[in-house]
């Protein structure tokens, strides 16, 4: 099957099936094609733009793949230091960073998990915390 754009001469345009290109071809010069429309079968094929993948992208493609590469590692080196130096309070987090943030005796670096809403409650009560992407250690 092969999918064709297709414009009719009062330029609506639609896209229609054909078993190959030659089916096409031979409905096309039958005037078998119908504009879905208007119903003219004065139709022609409009004209795609062809995917075409350039040396020159294929260089810049490259390189962001090296910059994704790259901002993985410090992601990771981020989350390694945030590891070591924060307690993990898992799904505890809001309720342990409020602790924290209403009773101030408590100062301590933790870390966790937050749902989107947990997040947004937690800025609207004014508590200052960092999102962070969590990478995954192993690549996949
Ligand atoms: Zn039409």
């Amino acid at each position: 099957m092969i999918k064709y754009n297709l414009k009719c001469k009062n330029n609506h345009e639609f896209e229609s099936w054909f078993s190959d290109s030659i089916e096409f071809e031979k409905l096309s010069i039958k005037k078998m094609i119908e504009c879905t429309f208007c119903g003219t079968r004065l139709i022609k094929k409009s004209i795609m733009s062809p995917s075409v993948l350039t040396n020159e992208e294929k260089i810049s493609k490259k390189k962001s793949l090296k910059k994704i590469q790259k901002m993985k590692e410090d992601l990771l080196k981020m989350r390694n230091f945030v590891e070591k130096n924060f307690e993990n309070v898992g799904k505890d987090f809001p309720r342990e960073v409020r602790n924290i943030y209403y009773d101030k005796r408590k100062n301590k670096n933790i870390y966790g998990h937050a749902t989107d809403e947990e997040t947004e409650a937690l800025k609207d009560e004014g508590i200052e915390f960092t999102t962070i992407p969590w990478v995954n250690k192993r690549d996949n």
